[in-house]
């Protein structure tokens, strides 16, 4: 059997003046899958995240889990159960992690439990998060001392702490180190499989390949292929389309 649509994206387009970012994007992002966006630099991954947040001003269906949540404005589709994270994390340096992660169960409006039919309190939310992330023994710890690794880990949290039911995740893996990369898609699978659909962005191409459930392909804003990695990985579109930005 298919397994049921978590996020759908209908002929979504985004224009920064003269410039078409995003040209008429669809896809149908299963749940509890991780789907990843890939695509040379300028394809429009970041603006499709915004869009898809309400960042971006953007024409086309966003619909989540059913409802059609594209007219909303960002905050609304935090609390209609869309988390994500920015490229550039932003901290606040001088708190602890868990009083920036805090930060997230604010945002969401301390959203109740999606998925089962027990509400969990914010507090036993929070712990979850911490234990899924492995975070637990740097909590008090102030967020300027951390290494890249737990910076990404704890923005990833905050926007975990809203219990979305997607996590739009641009470029987690940036500034990490290969060892760090691994780890980080170890945690990715676990939240995944603790019932979190994922949409990620990255270019450390070895971490997608190995960790999507599926990919679309980005180029001069438009989706030129879809599949598994292993049909991505042999797809003649895709190594054109990388081959033609250089
Ligand atoms: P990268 O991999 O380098 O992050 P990307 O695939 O995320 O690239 P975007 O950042 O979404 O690509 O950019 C898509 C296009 O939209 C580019 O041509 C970019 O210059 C343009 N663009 C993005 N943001 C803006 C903006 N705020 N104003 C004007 N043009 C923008």
């Amino acid at each position: 059997a298919e397994a049921e649509t978590e996020l759908e994206l209908r002929d979504i387009s985004v224009h920064y003046g003269g410039v078409v970012a995003v040209d008429g994007v669809s896809l149908s992002v299963p749940r509890g899958s991780i789907f990843g966006l890939i695509g040379p630099n300028g394809a429009g991954k970041t603006t499709l995240i915004d869009a898809v947040s309400g960042f971006a001003p953007h024409t086309g269906g966003v619909v989540l889990a059913g409802t059609p949540i594209g007219d909303l404005a960002p905050h609304q589709r935090i609390r209609a159960g869309l988390g994500r994270t920015f490229q550039a994390i932003e901290l606040y340096e001088d708190l602890s992690v868990l009083e920036n992660v805090k930060v997230g169960l604010t945002a969401s409006g301390h959203r109740s439990e999606v998925s089962g039919a027990v509400e969990r309190s914010a507090g036993e939310r929070m712990e979850a998060v911490f234990r899924l992330l492995g975070l637990d023994s740097v909590r008090e710890r102030p967020a300027g001392e951390l290494s890249q690794g737990q910076r990404q880990l704890v923005s990833i949290a905050r926007a975990l702490a809203g219990h979305p039911r997607v996590l739009l995740l641009d470029e987690p893996a940036g500034g990490l180190d290969t060892v760090e990369s691994a780890w980080l898609g170890e945690r990715l699978r676990r939240i995944r499989d603790s019932g979190v659909t994922i949409i990620v962005v990255d270019h450390d191409m070895g971490l997608m390949l190995n960790l999507c459930d599926r990919i679309s392909v980005l180029n001069f804003g438009q989706v030129i292929a879809s599949g598994t990695p292993a049909e991505i990985r042999v797809d003649p579109r895709v190594a054109e389309a990388y081959l033609g930005s250089h």
